[in-house]
């Protein structure tokens, strides 16, 4: 086989659809965000970035990088091996602690993403439990996808966030087979909140395990930044809860909450957790500080949730075409690949404003958009400048405005 051909054949296809990704090489700069410099054809400017999932951005508090160095200092660079072999370091256990804490569950695990987090403790309790069945939200993103997948557990996929689809599926099957109902609480690129309470009814008149991503909640929504369970009040409803160290807390690694004896089996028989090195003690001591500073910082969450307010009006007033969101998230509707494309470069290139393009297969053909995440740092004036530039950029390329 011309190996190197077949390479490039597909690469082609990616070009030609408009769907090949190109990636901004960016030096974030510590306290300047979001401004960040951008390096492209050896040369170097400074950009404005609205499209990082550094949500609150905890990734440059000062705490957190103090905390950081200061473990460097302490452990040095790497943990030293897997969690069962010389890894675990005091700050693993504290962090654990902390997130179980947050989630008021009797135990929690880190993991090295939040991806790694999905695809571990869904294909271990899908493989383990017997004749397990999974239903899963249609809009599921591709960790829980390919967790459930890595289980080779039946799988039945819901309409997404529609508690009545889900309970007909379920009531169509054996009442007695052990079950898993797998969801998201934000979606992260259309922005919508599942209705939780429903669907957890649904789950428990089916006595299924519920298994939630808060990804793009923690840290951002509830008193204590636990989610949205916690601001719908039902956390301790959800089995199992799993979340990022990445985005609202800024640093990177992921976790799940649930019982003693959950998490005990998923750190007993989780592949993705037994066969790999643990996070560095610097990237958990960071974590740690992170999440114990946000527990407490509803100043910041207010200030987050009036930011994305505020950005999704002056778009509107602006005749943009904001897509419907209830969160955080601020996505723009532009429906083709390639002017979604040339749109961001277009931003980057004569605004120094930096949007990435969300293509095919990150979302439906057709429904190709920029998708905004205004943070606590992005002020008025920065939000004027996009604004203004968006319009521009609109008109050059005669992109459809809002109805
Ligand atoms: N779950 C959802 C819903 C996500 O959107 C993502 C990543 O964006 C992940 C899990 C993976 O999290 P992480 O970036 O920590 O690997």
């Amino acid at each position: 086989m011309d190996y190197e051909g077949f390479f490039k054949e597909r690469l082609g296809t990616l070009h030609e659809d408009g769907n090949y990704r190109t990636f901004a090489d960016l030096a974030r700069r510590r306290g300047g965000y979001p401004v960040a410099t951008h390096h492209e054809g050896g040369q170097v400017s400074d950009v404005l970035v609205w499209c990082s999932n550094d949500y609150l951005g905890q990734g440059q508090n000062a705490e957190v990088i103090a905390a950081m160095h200061t473990a460097l200092d302490e452990c040095g660079a790497g943990a030293g091996g897997t969690r069962n072999i010389s890894g675990t370091n005091h700050y693993h256990v504290l962090l654990e602690q902390e997130l179980a804490s947050l989630h008021q569950r009797e135990a929690a695990l880190i993991f090295t993403s939040g991806y790694v987090a999905n695809v571990t403790a869904l294909s271990t309790l899908g493989m383990g439990l017997p004749g397990c069945l999974i239903y899963s939200d249609a809009f599921n993103h591709n960790s829980m996808i390919e967790g459930i997948r890595h289980s080779r557990a039946d799988k039945r996929v819901f309409k997404h966030n529609d508690p009545e689809d889900l309970d007909r599926l379920m009531s169509a099957d054996d009442p007695d087979a052990p079950k898993m109902v797998v969801f998201e609480s934000v979606y992260s690129m259309d922005g919508d909140i599942a209705p939780l309470d429903e669907i957890l009814s649904v789950c428990e008149k089916h006595n299924a395990i519920s298994y939630l991503d808060e990804v793009h909640a923690v840290g951002m929504y509830g008193p204590t930044g636990a989610g949205v369970a916690e601001r719908d009040g039902v956390m301790d409803r959800v089995t199992v809860m799993q979340g990022t160290l990445a985005k609202g807390f800024g640093v990177v690694g992921g976790y799940i909450a649930a019982s003693t004896a959950l998490v005990d089996y998923i750190r007993s028989f989780g592949n993705g957790f037994i066969f790999t090195t643990s996070m560095p003690p610097a990237v958990a001591a960071g974590a740690l500080t992170s999440v114990r500073h946000v527990r407490g910082a509803q100043d910041l969450r207010d200030r987050h949730q009036e930011r994305a307010r505020t950005l999704k009006t002056k778009l509107k007033q602006a005749g943009l075409p904001v897509m419907p969101s209830v969160s955080h998230i601020v996505p723009v509707l532009v429906g083709d690949a390639r002017l979604c494309k040339d749109a961001s470069d277009a931003l980057m290139t004569r605004h120094s404003i930096y949007v990435q393009p969300i293509n095919y297969p990150t979302v439906p053909r057709g429904t190709e958009r920029l998708r905004i995440t205004p943070t606590p740092l992005h002020t008025d004036d920065m939000m004027d400048r996009l604004v203004e530039a968006l319009v521009e950029v609109w008109a050059d390329l005669s992109l459809e405005r809002a109805a």
